[in-house]
């Protein structure tokens, strides 16, 4: 038996004129996703997205959990495909279901007839699959408050589709829609998460990472790419680059109060992350910053960094506990690769009394009397590119 994957859109379907340019970025997502498993066929009807292989021995269970991952669609399901023919789609149903029913104890069929010309109504093609259903697996019994498996038997205009229920989605919109942004991302737990949910609101990304040779490692650098591919299963293809800062942070500690260099330092990142933002045609930033986690995360700190930005600075994860991100960091499997112990550029040359309302005619004092310029025009021209796909 033929089989697809069909994907419900969530909010999508909220966007009016806009939608359909929604939905065709979707099934560009969709098969961007499915590019290496082969050739598939995918298009929408009646909302919903169809997914169907057009080479032989594609391994759907991998499909649909590919699919889960792209944002932009609420729920999915495999389906069989069947001829628009009762006594058919009994004789599918049941040995396509043969996987799950003799392992449950109660289930409903549910039937949506949207061909009107499919000779039975709802409620008899209900009962027809339901009685064969009971026969053919003893340990049956038809529950239709609470059953263990809902049995959907679909009608459509080219053929009848059956699937058990629906899987959760990953939700959001489809990235791209809202346009790109620059994740600042370190080697940590915070900032992959920060860039998952931005991607989730649409947005596609662009990377930025300092590193500090010879004080943090390649192997730092590395488990930030790591992150990156993994975090492409979500958030599509990333543009990667990584920024040599040591003669910065160098600069900054000789020449600058020490209580202000965490500051300082991120002032510096954020107006080199702006200018590779500006360059890859983003129209904001990502850090994962969340309020009052360290002294650099204070409001006085943060208005701080943000004075030297001239776009929006998205901050995700401001009002979230270390748990909350921890448990969105799991579900996205950047956690454990997070964890590693590499240095990362904000731990080298850490002040011991770092400064937690910091004010900003102080900070535009000490960066005063070194001209910056041409150690920025020297970090950036060293950036290092590269593209990270999922
Ligand atoms: P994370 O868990 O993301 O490392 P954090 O809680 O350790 O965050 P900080 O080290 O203060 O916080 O960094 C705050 C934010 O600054 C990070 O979330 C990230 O967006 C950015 N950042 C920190 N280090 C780097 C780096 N080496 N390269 C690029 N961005 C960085
Ligand atoms: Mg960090």
């Amino acid at each position: 038996m033929d089989e697809v994957i069909l994907l419900k859109l969530g909010e999508i379907a909220l966007k009016g004129l806009n939608r359909s340019v929604f939905e065709e970025l979707l099934i560009k997502n969709v098969r961007l996703r499915l590019h290496d498993l082969g050739v598939f066929k995918v298009w929408r009807a009646q909302s919903t997205i169809y997914v169907k292989p057009e080479t032989t021995g594609v391994d759907m269970n991998e499909v649909l959990e590919r699919l889960k991952t792209v944002f932009g669609v609420s729920a999915l399901s495999k389906a069989g495909v069947v001829a628009k023919d009762m006594e058919q789609i009994k004789a599918q149903s049941i040995t396509y279901f043969e996987e799950i029913l003799p392992y449950v104890h109660t289930f409903k069929v549910e039937a949506k007839r949207s061909d009107k010309t499919f000779p039975m109504v709802s409620p008899q093609i209900c009962a027809a699959v339901g009685e064969v259903l009971l026969d053919a697996y003893q340990n049956l019994k038809v529950d239709v408050n609470n059953p263990d498996v809902i049995i959907n038997i679909e009608i459509r205009e080219t053929a009848a589709y059956i699937h058990p229920n629906k899987v959760q989605g990953a939700g959001g919109i489809p990235v791209g829609a809202s346009g790109k942004a620059a994740l600042l991302i370190s080697g940590g737990i915070d900032s992959p998460v920060a860039g998952y949910m931005m991607s989730k609101r649409g947005l596609s990304l662009t990377a930025v990472h300092f590193v500090s040779p010879p004080y943090t490692s390649e192997r730092a650098r590395l488990k930030v790419e790591d992150l990156l591919k993994k975090m492409a299963a979500y958030c599509g293809p990333i543009h990667f680059i990584v920024v040599p800062f040591t003669e910065l942070q160098e600069r900054i500690k000789d020449d600058c109060p020490e209580d202000l260099f965490t500051i300082i330092m991120r002032r510096f990142m954020m107006r080199i992350a702006e200018h590779f933002a500006a360059e890859a045609g983003c129209g904001a930033l990502i850090t994962g910053e969340s309020l009052g986690q360290v002294a650099s995360q204070t409001i006085g700190a943060i208005a701080c960094t943000d004075a030297v930005c001239d776009m929006p600075v998205f901050r995700p994860l401001i009002g979230m506990d270390k748990e909350e991100i921890v448990t969105i960091a799991r579900k996205i499997d950047t956690f454990e690769t997070s964890i590693l112990p590499y240095e990362d550029c904000c731990t080298v040359f850490t002040p011991k009394h770092p400064r937690t309302r910091p004010r900003l005619d102080f900070v535009l004092k000490a960066e005063e009397h070194v001209d910056w310029s041409e150690l920025i025009q020297r970090a950036i021209d060293g950036a290092e590119h590269k593209d990270i796909e999922g």
